[in-house]
């Protein structure tokens, strides 16, 4: 096995560097944490490429799994989204293993398992940046709107996004009242990440995914 592994990441080093000599700026390995300016920069440049087409995450994954196996991760960028088949982070911000501390729940709603993954993320694992990424045509989003009651627990991810949309119109209106909702929520539920804000280790911003175009919308 660790003959196989020194040759992945032979193979994968040269990969690297040919990808380096055409330009590309964007494939070190994420056992080091990368600054909060750059953090954000490569999730624009990510979504452009997965945009265009020209995405490479997958050309790197192998020397990853390697690198972070061995010596662990460091993801910088913690990623709060919907359930949503069609939302997944890794794939719309084209970014490989151990990029993103990911929280996935229909609504992409706060709760105290949320926000202590993330205060886990934040203290232990050094995540400087956390995305509330909502989308559009969020069915938990339209059915919170709807305001019909739904059976089992379904009824958990209504009653945490009901405050953010009341008196909001539109269902794309909806959706970003709720990720700036959301963000607030995660502050206020909890003081190791309002203490990380307020120091100003740790920045929470908010974006809308568009399911018909495949951009990402961020939020002023
Ligand atoms: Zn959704």
């Amino acid at each position: 096995m660790q003959t196989f592994q020194l040759f992945l990441r032979r193979a994968n080093l040269v990969a690297l560097c040919g990808l380096v000599l055409a330009g590309c700026t964007s494939v070190s390995p994420r056992t080091e944490h990368i600054t909060a300016e750059i953090a954000m920069s490569e999730l624009v440049a990510g979504n452009d490429r997965f945009l265009d087409g020209g995405m490479h995450a997958h050309t790197w994954q192998a020397e990853r799994v390697v690198e972070t196996g061995e010596f662990g991760q460091a993801p910088s960028v913690g990623v709060l989204t919907c359930a949503d088949s069609r939302t997944p982070p890794e794939l719309i911000f084209d970014q490989g293993v151990g990029d993103l501390f990911v929280v996935r729940v229909a609504g992409n709603f706060v709760d105290d398992g949320g926000t202590g993954t993330f205060e886990y993320g934040v203290s232990a694992l050094g995540v400087h940046t956390i995305v509330v990424l909502g989308h559009t045509k969020c069915g938990a989003v339209n059915a919170t709107c709807d305001g019909k009651p739904l059976p089992g627990s379904m009824s958990a991810f209504t009653r945490a996004i009901q405050p953010a949309v009341a008196g909001v119109t539109g269902l794309t209106n909806a959706s970003e009242a709720n990720v700036r909702w959301q963000m607030k929520r995660l502050t206020d539920g909890s003081e190791i990440l309002r203490t990380a804000v307020a120091k100003g280790e740790l920045k929470i911003a908010g974006a809308i995914y568009e399911v018909d175009t495949g951009k990402v919308r961020f939020l002023n």
